[in-house]
């Protein structure tokens, strides 16, 4: 039986099927009372029907003019899931894209520290060639003893940041309290590999009008990463990017083990972007570079960077910050790679 809602069924549509037939299939359902979201795809048209096993099976589906195939979802995950919406998805902000063939760059501090440091490192990554801003307001510190970030006065340098550089910001939510006053200042909400299984603030962000960057948790599993972004969409927030940032294994060379594995795992499972943080698995700065480049090899959406104008002065993770020239040679490369590869760097 299904249970809160979950789509149960997939209902194709024959590619010569007419919108009058999708609509008729949409009908029926309606009247059933069964839930419905349709995917208007390159090949075809999807239906995914969400209720109650039980009712689902009393509908003469195939019957209806123009239904290709009906199957059951097998998988756990069902709106993020490439059965159900087989084309990718693209996440535009203002024009500045990630997914489908648009690699994203997505550069900036790990944490707003003050307000020059934010400006200069925004102007860098700007020049630099990135499409997103990143930059820590509120961090989730390993410490309580370390540096929290500036909270809601970051967020005013962000915004100060976003208006001089014309950047979308992407800054990081931990605490439902603050969820108007990041709204307001981010154009995406991250969700950090911490909060990964926080559900409650999964919840939240999926009731939310922008879209989330979703980071993997380090001992979280590709399932449940995946797990997680359902969450958000079935609030109905489906502007979601998957984050691969590194997860927890034997190595100690370096911070995490930045796991490129998932990442094609990922991009067969689901039509979400999937982009890679190289800053936060390795900890090291000189391994940024290279494994920015196989990111991008290896089929990701794009890459998220940390910077800063002097990384040795820096209060937070300042072993994996690029300096400015370092993230404008990275962004040349990154770019001519993705050239090569037929994917603009928008
Ligand atoms: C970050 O990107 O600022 C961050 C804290 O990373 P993570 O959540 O992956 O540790
Ligand atoms: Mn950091």
């Amino acid at each position: 039986m299904a249970t809160n809602g979950s789509p149960e069924l997939l209902i194709v549509m024959a590619s010569g099927a007419t919108p009058d037939q999708t609509e008729h299939v949409l009908a029926r359902l309606q009247e059933a009372g069964v839930d419905a979201r349709v995917t208007r795809g390159r090949e075809s048209t999807v239906i995914g029907a969400i209720g109650e096993r039980e009712l689902l099976a009393t509908l003469p589906l195939e019957g209806y003019p123009g239904v290709e195939q009906v199957l059951p979802i097998l998988k756990p995950y069902k709106l993020v899931s490439r059965e159900v919406s087989p084309d990718p998805t693209i996440i535009d902000v203002d024009g500045r894209k990630i997914g489908d063939q648009f690699f994203g760059l997505i550069a900036g501090p790990c944490t707003v520290e003050y307000r020059e440091q934010t400006l200069e490192t925004a102007r860098a990554v700007n020049e630099a060639g990135a499409t997103w801003l990143r930059g820590g307001a509120f961090k989730p510190r390993t410490s309580p003893y370390t540096f929290q970030g500036l909270g809601e006065e970051a967020l005013v340098i962000l915004r100060e940041a976003r208006e001089e550089t014309g950047l979308p910001v992407v800054t990081e939510l931990m605490d439902p309290r603050h969820v108007e006053a990041v709204l307001d200042a981010a154009d995406v909400i991250q969700i950090g590999a911490r909060n990964m299984q926080n559900f409650m603030l999964l919840a939240e962000v999926g009731r939310a009008d922008k879209p989330v960057l979703l980071k993997r948790g380090p001992s979280a599993s590709v399932e449940e990463l995946l797990m997680a972004a359902e969450y958000v969409a079935r609030e109905g927030n489906e502007r979601i990017v998957l984050c691969e940032r590194g997860i927890k294994t034997f190595e100690r060379t370096t911070r995490y083990t930045l796991d490129l594995g998932s990442v094609a795992v990922l991009k067969h499972e689901t039509h979400l972007p999937v982009i890679v943080d190289p800053s936060h698995a390795t900890g090291r700065h000189d391994l940024v570079a290279p494994m920015a480049r196989a990111a991008l090899a290896a089929g990701a959406d794009g890459v998220m960077i940390d910077v800063h104008p002097h990384p040795s002065e820096a209060l937070c993770d300042g072993p994996q910050a690029l300096t400015p020239d370092e993230v404008a040679t990275l962004g040349a490369e990154l770019s001519a790679l993705a050239g090569a590869l037929g994917r603009p760097m928008a």
